[in-house]
C-alpha cells in the first residue's frame, strides 16, 4: 500500500513520523475520515471544512491548503486503486521536545493512508441492523473537535463486545450523547431525532448531509437530547457517520427497537444518502 507521509507517497514500510511527535506524546492532533465510492471521494468539501475547524479551536497550523489535500486523497485512491472503502487523513502539532505547552515552530505533521472495503454500499449489514448498549459518556467536553484521542470510543466498543452488542450509545446527565463513532438517532411517528450540536458532539458531516436530505424530503426533524427511555419506546433508531452511511439501530440494550428489524425511515434515508452523496462526488 501506498501511503503519504509530509510531502512524499512511500511503501507503507518506508514511512517514518518522530517519537517526539505530539500526536504520539500527547494525541495533540485532528483526523478526518472520508469515504471512497465508484473510486470518488464523498462530501470531499465538508470533510475539509470540518478539518479546518478542527485546526483552528487547536490554534494547529494546517499543513497545505485545502485543495492540495484534495490532490493527495485522489492520488492515493488512484495509487492504491480503490474503488470502495475509506481515506484517513492525520494532521498533528509535529515534533517538538516534550513539554505540555505548544512548540512555537514545530511543523505539522500529515499522515494520509486508504482502507479498501469492497461491499461498503451494498453492506449486508444494514439490511440486518446492528445492536448497541448504552454506557455512560466518559470522554473530555470538546467533542466537537475530531482529536485522536479515541481511547474512551475503543473501551465503549469493546464494552459493546463483551456484551455481545455491535456498539454502544454514550449517555451523559441522562441524555443520548452519541455512538462511539457515529451519531444517534430516533425515530417516532413521522419525527427524527437527533441531539443538537454542541461541545457534546461531533459535528457529523453525513449528519448535516442527512439531516439536510430528510428536510427536502419533507421528513420532520428534531435537533434535541433524547433519553435512553424514549430510544426504547422508539418506532426506530440508527446512526449515521462517513464510514456507515446511515446504518439502522434494532436493539437497546437487549431490548428490541420498534419491531427489530432495519425501519423504514433509516431504510429511505441509507438510500438518499447513497444515491445523492454518489451524484455529488468527486
Ligand atoms: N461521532 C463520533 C464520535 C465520531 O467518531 C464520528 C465519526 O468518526 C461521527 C460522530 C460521525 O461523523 P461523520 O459523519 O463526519 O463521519
Amino acid at each position: 500500500r501506498t501511503v503519504y507521509v509530509n510531502g512524499a507517497y512511500v511503501p507503507e514500510e518506508d514511512a517514518k513520523i518522530s517519537v517526539f511527535d505530539r500526536g504520539f506524546l500527547f494525541a495533540d492532533g485532528v483526523y478526518e475520515v472520508t469515504s471512497v465510492l465508484g473510486g470518488k471521494l464523498i462530501d470531499f468539501e465538508g470533510h475539509a471544512k470540518r478539518l479546518e475547524r478542527s485546526l483552528s479551536e487547536l490554534d494547529m497550523p494546517a499543513p497545505c491548503t485545502m485543495d492540495e489535500l484534495l490532490e493527495i486523497h485522489r492520488e492515493l485512491v488512484r495509487a492504491n486503486g480503490i474503488d470502495e472503502g475509506l481515506v484517513y487523513l492525520q494532521v498533528t502539532r509535529g515534533a517538538a521536545d516534550r513539554d505540555f505547552a505548544y512548540p512555537v515552530d514545530a511543523a505539522p505533521s500529515l499522515v494520509l493512508f486508504t482502507q479498501s472495503k469492497p461491499g461498503l454500499a451494498a453492506n449486508p449489514v444494514a439490511e440486518k441492523g446492528i445492536s448497541v448498549i448504552s454506557i455512560e459518556d466518559q470522554r473530555w467536553g470538546r467533542r466537537d473537535i475530531k482529536t485522536v484521542q479515541l481511547l474512551y470510543p475503543s473501551m465503549g466498543k469493546m464494552m459493546a463486545k463483551a456484551a455481545g452488542a455491535d456498539d454502544a450509545w454514550m449517555v451523559e446527565d441522562g441524555a443520548v450523547t452519541e455512538g462511539t463513532s457515529n451519531n444517534a438517532y430516533i425515530v417516532k411517528g413521522n419525527t427524527i431525532v437527533t441531539r443538537h450540536l454542541g461541545n457534546e458532539i461531533l459535528h457529523g458531516i453525513t449528519r448535516a448531509a442527512v439531516l439536510r436530505m430528510a428536510q427536502e424530503a419533507q421528513m420532520q426533524v428534531e435537533e434535541r437530547s433524547f433519553t435512553l427511555e424514549e430510544a426504547a419506546t422508539a418506532d426506530e433508531a440508527f446512526v449515521t457517520s462517513a464510514s456507515t452511511f446511515v446504518m439502522p439501530v434494532v436493539s437497546l440494550d437487549g431490548a428490541q427497537i420498534g419491531t427489530g428489524k432495519p425501519g423504514p425511515v433509516a431504510a429511505r434515508l441509507r438510500e438518499i444518502y447513497l444515491e445523492e452523496s454518489l451524484a455529488k462526488a468527486i
